[in-house]
C-alpha cells in the first residue's frame, strides 16, 4: 500500500457514536502494551501517529484513521491493564462488543499476541468474541525482533496452540523494529478485504 495520506477521523469513547462510515475498515485488537500502536504507525510509515501508550490501557477510546480516503484502520483500546477496575474493564467490553457488533464496513480484526509469551486468557477471550461475532481472525505475533531466529517456529507454535485456532488461521509475526511483517500484512489486507 503506498500511503498518500493519513487522517485520525474519528475518535470514540464508550460514550459515543460509532461512525456510519462507507468505507471498509480493518481493525486492531490486543492487550495493552502489545504493540498496537506500533505496528499502526510502521503500516502508516509513521513514527508516532498513533499513541505509544504511556500509561497503557488507560485510553479507552476506538480510534478511526482514514487511509488514502480509501479505508480505515481502526484502533481498538489495549486490554489486560491490571489497572484498571472492574467498571472500566465493563466499559471496554461494552465499547468493543458494540463496535464489532454493529460496524457494517468491518472486514477483518487483526489480534496481536506479543511473540515471546503464551496468549493470557484475555488473549483467548477476545479470540473467541472476534469468531463469535463471525470474524475470521488474522493473528500477528508481535516483537518478533525480540526472538533468535532458531526460536521463531517454537514460539509461532505456542500461539497457535496456545489460542487453539481453528486450522487455517493465518500467524503474520511482525517486528515494528525491523518492520518485518508490515509488507506482507498491507499485501494480505489489499488482496483479501479491499475491492
Ligand atoms: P500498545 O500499548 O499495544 O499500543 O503498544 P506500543 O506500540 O505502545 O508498544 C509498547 C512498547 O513495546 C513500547 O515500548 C514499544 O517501543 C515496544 N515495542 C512495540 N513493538 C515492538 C517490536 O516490534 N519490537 C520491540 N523490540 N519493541 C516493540
Amino acid at each position: 500500500m503506498i500511503i498518500r495520506s493519513i487522517n485520525l477521523e474519528t475518535v470514540c469513547g464508550i460514550t459515543s457514536v460509532l461512525p456510519d462510515n462507507d468505507k471498509p475498515e480493518i481493525a486492531f485488537a490486543g492487550k495493552s502494551n502489545v504493540g498496537k500502536s506500533s505496528l499502526i504507525n510502521a503500516l502508516m510509515n509513521r513514527k508516532s501517529y498513533a499513541r505509544i501508550s504511556q500509561t497503557p490501557g488507560k485510553t479507552q477510546t476506538i480510534n478511526f484513521y482514514n487511509i488514502n480516503e480509501e479505508m480505515y484502520l481502526v484502533d481498538l483500546p489495549g486490554y489486560g491493564y491490571a489497572k484498571v477496575s472492574e467498571k472500566e474493564k465493563a466499559q471496554w467490553g461494552k465499547l468493543i462488543e458494540r463496535y464489532l457488533h454493529g460496524s457494517s464496513q468491518l472486514r477483518a480484526v487483526f489480534l496481536l499476541i506479543d511473540i515471546r509469551h503464551e496468549p493470557s486468557s484475555n488473549d483467548k477471550m477476545m479470540y473467541r468474541w472476534i469468531v463469535e461475532q463471525g470474524f475470521a481472525p488474522v493473528i500477528i505475533a508481535t516483537k518478533l525482533d525480540k526472538l533468535k531466529r532458531s526460536q521463531i517456529q517454537k514460539h509461532v507454535k505456542m500461539v497457535r496452540e496456545g489460542l487453539d485456532l481453528v486450522p487455517g488461521t493465518k500467524i503474520i509475526p511482525f517486528s515494528s523494529v525491523t518492520k518485518q511483517g508490515r509488507d506482507e500484512i498491507w499485501e494480505f489486507v489489499e488482496t483479501e478485504y479491499l475491492d
